[in-house]
């Protein structure tokens, strides 16, 4: 296993933290390359559960964890988690932090509240962490980065000329309190002490592991439908997911990369705002809900919830040239009598189509053909073995590999580390 991307392949909270967890195991190196602590991970390990917003989920296995150029850092959070971990005796040493990620500043998180205010019935549904400005702010060159972290005297310029601006919106647009200067240089150099051991030249680390033949996971996060150039804009995120990604926010060559894995709950949910064809009508919503504890790890919201759908996932295999998809939470779907799985999408005109509309107004307009499969009664927590799973649950599985040509390389039948099965066996799927 060289360098493997792991992308979510739906609308995020695929659990790829739990996936990212187990191929961890048998890597070396283990990165996020895009994001900021929006992005809630629950790996559940010996009984004992982790939530991450910013850390890699690697961090738990001791394997050197990086934050990479393309994520955006709230130091704040950072080192809650960092001071989370190590009360549980589990070391940060092997973080490792891009000095070219960019920083959340609290103008962004104050902002991003006022500005989802602002818009009202329209909001796009952000987690409110400054994630969305602080990432306007780097294309917009006002950004502040984690090496500016390392000189307090650049470190007071670049925050004076931030605000000189950002105030004039708090005050004037929003009519919310100004940001002193020394109140928050004073807080970031604070922040900086405590960051400086992390900050190291990651593009060269990760590409030397690469070279050296070591394994390097490069796990994204929320997913390819959220996507900021292909996803269901404006209702994604400001980041992009997809594994193209992976290179540009590690700072490594495409070329490099070798094999990249999907994550697609064997359901779906979507958080926040936004069309959903498969949304599902009815009482089986809420049952999903609660059987899959599909509330947010971050916000606590609840997700909606919807069938599979194959249409979508046709698309996140295109967008990021697949290889293999793991399916999580099939466990979740036990003791549904019938299973619809939407394969094709009826668009305005009468027409069909098995491809992802091009278009947003097709998208929003679309609906879900459905083909529905056989459920199954059996609980699936105790099974070891594919071969021993229901006839009905291995049908399922068949149907979305054949109708993707991609393997499902993993299954998911509960929470914790150890319920995955897989054909091949884990270990071939880790080799
Ligand atoms: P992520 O952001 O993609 O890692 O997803 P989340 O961690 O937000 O959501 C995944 C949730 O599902 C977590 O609570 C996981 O512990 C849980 N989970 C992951 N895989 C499985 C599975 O196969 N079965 C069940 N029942 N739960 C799972």
């Amino acid at each position: 296993m060289p360098a493997t991307v792991i992308v979510g392949a739906q609308w995020g909270d695929e659990g790829k933290g739990k996936i990212v967890d187990l191929l961890a195991q048998s890597s070396d190196v283990v990165c996020r390359y895009q994001g900021g602590p929006n992005a809630g991970h629950t790996v559940i390990v010996g009984g004992e559960t982790f939530k991450f917003r910013h850390l890699p989920s690697g961090i738990l296995s001791g394997k050197v964890s990086v934050l990479g150029a393309g994520c955006v850092v709230d130091p704040e959070v950072l080192l809650e988690e960092i001071d989370g971990l190590e009360e549980r005796g589990i070391s940060s040493d092997p973080l490792k932090i891009s000095g070219n990620a960019h920083l959340i500043m609290p103008w962004h998180i104050a902002l991003d509240g006022a500005g989802e205010k602002r818009l009202g019935k329209l909001q796009i549904g952000t987690t409110r962490r400054g994630i969305g400005p602080a990432y306007a702010d780097k294309a917009a060159r006002l950004g502040i980065r984690v090496q500016d972290l390392l000189d307090a005297k650049i470190l007071r310029q670049k925050i004076e000329t931030a605000l000189a601006e950002k105030n004039i919106w708090l005050e004037r647009v929003y009519e919310l309190e100004p940001f002193e200067l020394e109140d928050v240089a004073s807080r970031y150099e604070g922040f900086a002490q405590r960051l400086r051991p992390f900050v190291a030249d990651t593009s060269l680390l990760v590409d030397e592991a690469i070279r050296d033949g070591r394994n390097v996971l490069l796990e994204g996060a929320q997913g390819t439908l959220l996507d900021l150039d292909h996803g269901t804009y404006p209702f994604v995120t400001s980041s992009n997911p997809i594994a193209g990604a992976a290179a540009t926010g590690i700072g490594i060559g495409p070329t490099r990369i070798d094999r990249v894995m999907g994550v697609a709950k064997a359901y779906v949910t979507r958080v926040g705002e936004g069309p959903f064809p498969t949304e599902i009508v009815g009482p089986d919503q809420e049952r999903l809900r609660e059987l899959g504890g599909e509330y947010g790890t971050v916000t606590g919201r609840q997700r909606r919830c919807g069938w599979l759908d194959l249409v979508g996932l046709r698309y996140a295999v295109r967008l990021n040239g697949m290889t293999s998809l793991a399916l999580t939470k099939l466990d979740v779907l036990s003791s549904f009598a019938e299973l619809p799985v939407c394969v094709r999408y009826r668009l305005r005109d009468g027409t069909e189509t098995d491809e992802f509309p091009a278009h947003q107004s097709d998208f929003h307009h679309c609906e879900p053909v459905y083909e529905t499969l056989p459920g199954w009664h059996e609980p699936l927590d105790a099974i070891d073995d594919v071969a021993t799973l229901p006839q009905a649950a291995r049908d399922y599985v068949d149907f979305v590999e054949e109708r993707l040509g991609v393997e499902v390389c993993l299954i998911g039948t509960g929470a914790s580390r150890e319920r995955v099965l897989s054909r091949r066996g884990v270990e071939a799927v880790l080799s």
